[in-house]
């Protein structure tokens, strides 16, 4: 992939080793990016896999590139100020912006929605992409670029998980509008999307237990139902995700912008 060795990347959201966030930051690295690791604690509790962000980022390291960690919650504006410090202080710039961090907050149908669970999702998926996306800018220079992790849910509505949908819709949309204006105004910057459909990730197993109890079906008949409506006919990994973000961070992707490109295996199409 041309044009990425010695760039400078942050992914945030990467401090789970099985997430895609992770994957990502290593894909990246493989081609030569300096990575800038952030969560949200400094070992994201995934239960029986526990990795501190320093073993994540000496793990990066073994790819012959740089990497820091940077503990920050993308929802606070003064923490994402400080984590755009550590940034300049290590690095002086930023050529890669990958608003990965995500969750999915007590979950329920849209009549039932607790309104804390309503605003946090919210807050997270699209304000956290919204904040960190302005405190980078001042870091990023013509021919950089940004990509946001939304989400299949975010075109195609999910029952029982609309909050999400909705936030990865507006995560879709500010994609489009930042492209848009980034782009007239000269100052070079592309802006994508990606939209993930089934994953294999503690955040997609968690979906399947819970679209199984809804439906009173067990998890392994829902994952079959699941990949019925797949026609490559399997669930997607975490690096099916990280390369199509190598790409759009690449110089084979410089004349794409504003667009949210599906990674569903075909789950779903559009014209
Ligand atoms: P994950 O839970 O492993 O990763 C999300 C990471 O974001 C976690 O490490 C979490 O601690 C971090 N995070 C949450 N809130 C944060 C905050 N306020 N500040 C900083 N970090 C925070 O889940 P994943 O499946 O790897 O998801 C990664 C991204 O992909 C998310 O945006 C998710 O919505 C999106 N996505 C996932 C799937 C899937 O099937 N797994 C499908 C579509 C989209």
């Amino acid at each position: 992939m041309r044009g990425l060795k010695d760039k400078v990347a942050l992914v945030t959201g990467s401090g789970d080793p099985n997430g895609i966030g992770f994957a990502i930051a290593m894909e990246l690295a493989k081609y030569g990016v300096h990575i800038v690791l952030n969560d949200i604690a400094e070992t994201k509790d995934v239960e029986g896999n526990q990795k501190s962000l320093d073993e994540l980022s000496a793990e990066i390291k073994k790819q012959g590139v740089r990497s820091i960690w940077v503990v920050a919650d993308i929802t606070d504006i003064n923490s994402v100020a400080y984590m755009a410090g550590r940034i300049k202080e290590e690095f002086g710039h930023l050529n890669i912006l990958c608003n990965n961090a995500g969750a999915i907050i007590s979950p329920n149908f849209m009549h039932l929605m607790d309104d804390k669970a309503w605003k946090k999702t919210l807050d997270i998926n699209l304000n956290g992409t919204f904040i960190t996306s302005r405190a980078m800018m001042p870091l990023m220079k013509k021919g950089d670029c940004i990509v946001n992790i939304a989400s299949r849910a975010g075109k195609f509505p999910a029952m029982c998980n609309g909050a999400y949908s909705v936030s990865k819709a507006g995560v879709i949309m500010l994609t489009k509008v930042l492209a848009k204006e980034l782009g007239f105004l000269g100052m070079g910057i592309r802006v994508n999307a990606l939209c993930p459909g089934q994953i294999n990730t503690a955040m997609r197993k968690w979906g399947w237990e819970l679209e199984a109890q809804l439906t009173q079906r067990d998890v392994a008949q829902r994952v079959e139902e699941v990949l019925e409506t797949i026609p490559l006919g399997r669930i997607g990994t975490p690096e099916d995700v990280a390369r199509v973000v190598a790409f759009l961070a690449s110089d084979e992707a410089s004349y794409i912008t504003g667009q949210a490109i599906n990674i569903t295996g075909g789950q779903l199409m559009e014209l």
